[in-house]
C-alpha cells in the first residue's frame, strides 16, 4: 500500500477536487472546450511566473523542459555558465554539455546558496557567457538561491540569458520573471502545482522567443517558436496530457481561492514549523536558516542511523514517505517534502513519526 502521508518532494498529494478534475472525458485539445480551459489555464499561470510573455507548455518531466530551454536558447559551442549548489545543478550542467554547449560551472558545496558576489566573480571571469543558468530551489539540499539578487548580478556584468529551474519553488514562493529578468523559468505540475506529473511549464520572455526563433539548432517537438505560436491559439502544437490540464485548472482555482500571498505565507510557515521541530529533536539541518528552501527541508540523521532504516521504518510503522538524500549524503540525510497540498497537521505528523524513529523523547506520538 502507498504511504498515506506522501512527504517526498514530488509528486506531491493531490487535494480531492483535483484528483475529481482527472477523471473527466477526454476532449479534443483542438475544440473549442479546451481552447477555453487551456487559454485560461495559461492566462492564470501568468501571476505565478511574474508576467512572462508566455508559458510553453510541454508533455513531459520537468527535465525535458529543462532540456527544452537549453536547446531552444543555446547553440552548440556557445558558453554557459551554470550556478550549481547540488545535484540538480549538476544535472542543468549535464543537460548543457549534452547539448553541446561550453559549459562552465561555478560549484559550490552542498548546503548553502550562491551569493550574488560568487555569481559576479565567475562571471567576471568568463566573459562570453551567453546563458546562465540556475536552479532556484535546490530540492537535493533544502536550499533556495536568492534567485532576484542573482538575476540583477547577471544582467549587470552581461548580456546573458537567465535560464531557471524554479522546478521545486514555483506556485510556493514567488518567482518574478518580469521584474528579476528572468528569459525561461522551467516549472512542473507535480510539485508545488498540486497536479499529476505530465506537464513541463516553460515561462519565456520576449527575448527568449526572439532567441529562440534564431537559433538554427535542429529540433522538433520541444520548438519553442511552434508552441508559442499555438499558445496564441490556446492549444497546443501536439496532444499534451489533457487530463494534466483539467487538474491544473483545479489546482489554480485552490491556490486563487487560497490566495497566492497566503500560498506563499504558509509555505514559510510550515518551513519555520518544521525547522523548529527538527531543532527540538536534536537533530542538524543541512541548510541554516537564511538559505532555507521553503519547500523541502534535509536533516541530517543522527550517527549510527541509516536513511535507508529511517525511511523504511516510517513508511512500515507510521505511513510516512520522505525523500532519501542525494549524492554522498544518500544514506546520512532525510528530506521532508512540505509543497502544495499540506497541512501543518500532516506536517506534524510525519515530523512526530520521525522523532520516534530516531528516538527523541521529545516526540509526542
Ligand atoms: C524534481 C526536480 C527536477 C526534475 O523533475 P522531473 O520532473 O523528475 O524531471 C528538476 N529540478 C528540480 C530542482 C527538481 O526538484
Amino acid at each position: 500500500m502507498a504511504a498515506t502521508n506522501l512527504r517526498i518532494s514530488g509528486p506531491t498529494p493531490l487535494p480531492d477536487a483535483v484528483r475529481a478534475a482527472t477523471a473527466r472525458q477526454m476532449m479534443s485539445h483542438r475544440c473549442a472546450g479546451f481552447r477555453e480551459l487551456f487559454g485560461s489555464v495559461v492566462h492564470r499561470l501568468g501571476p505565478v511566473f511574474g508576467d512572462p510573455a508566455t508559458v510553453l507548455p510541454f508533455t513531459c518531466s520537468g527535465t525535458g523542459g529543462l532540456e527544452a530551454a537549453v536547446v531552444n536558447l543555446v547553440q552548440p559551442g556557445q558558453r554557459v555558465l551554470v550556478a550549481s549548489i547540488g545535484y540538480f545543478g549538476e544535472r542543468f550542467a549535464e543537460i548543457a554539455r549534452a547539448a553541446g554547449a561550453e559549459v562552465e560551472v561555478l560549484s559550490l558545496p552542498w548546503g548553502r546558496a550562491v551569493t550574488p558576489d560568487e555569481l559576479r566573480a565567475a562571471l567576471r571571469r568568463q566573459r562570453s557567457v551567453t546563458a546562465v543558468l540556475i536552479t532556484h530551489n535546490e530540492t537535493s539540499t533544502g536550499v533556495l538561491n536568492p534567485l532576484g539578487d542573482l538575476c540583477r548580478v547577471v544582467h549587470e556584468e552581461s548580456d546573458a540569458l537567465v535560464v531557471v529551474d524554479v522546478v521545486s519553488s514555483l506556485a510556493a514562493t514567488p518567482v518574478l520573471m518580469r521584474d528579476w529578468g528572468i528569459d525561461a523559468a522551467v516549472g512542473v505540475t507535480q510539485k508545488a502545482l498540486m497536479s499529476p506529473p505530465g506537464l513541463a511549464l516553460v515561462g519565456v520572455s520576449e527575448r527568449a522567443l526572439a532567441t529562440a526563433r534564431h537559433n538554427p539548432r535542429p529540433r522538433y517537438y520541444f520548438d519553442f517558436d511552434a508552441m508559442a505560436r499555438s499558445v496564441a491559439e490556446a492549444t497546443t502544437t501536439f496532444t499534451p496530457a489533457v487530463s494534466v490540464c483539467y487538474a491544473l485548472a483545479a489546482a489554480l482555482d485552490l491556490i486563487e481561492a487560497e490566495g497566492f500571498g497566503a500560498v506563499v505565507a504558509r509555505h514559510e510557515q510550515l518551513t519555520a514549523q518544521c525547522r523548529r521541530t527538527v531543532r527540538d529533536f536534536g537533530l542538524e539541518l543541512f541548510a541554516n536558516d537564511a538559505d532555507a528552501s521553503v519547500t523541502v527541508t534535509a536533516v541530517l540523521l543522527p550517527p549510527g542511523l541509516t536513511t535507508t532504516e529511517v525511511r523504511d521504518r516510517l513508511e512500515r510503522e507510521h505511513g510516512v514517505l520522505l525523500a532519501s538524500g542525494r549524492g554522498r549524503w544518500k544514506d546520512r540525510m532525510v528530506r521532508i517534502g512540505h509543497m502544495g497540498n499540506v497541512s501543518a497537521a500532516e506536517l506534524d505528523a510525519a515530523l512526530d513519526a520521525l522523532g520516534v524513529v530516531c528516538g527523541r523523547p521529545e516526540a509526542r506520538a
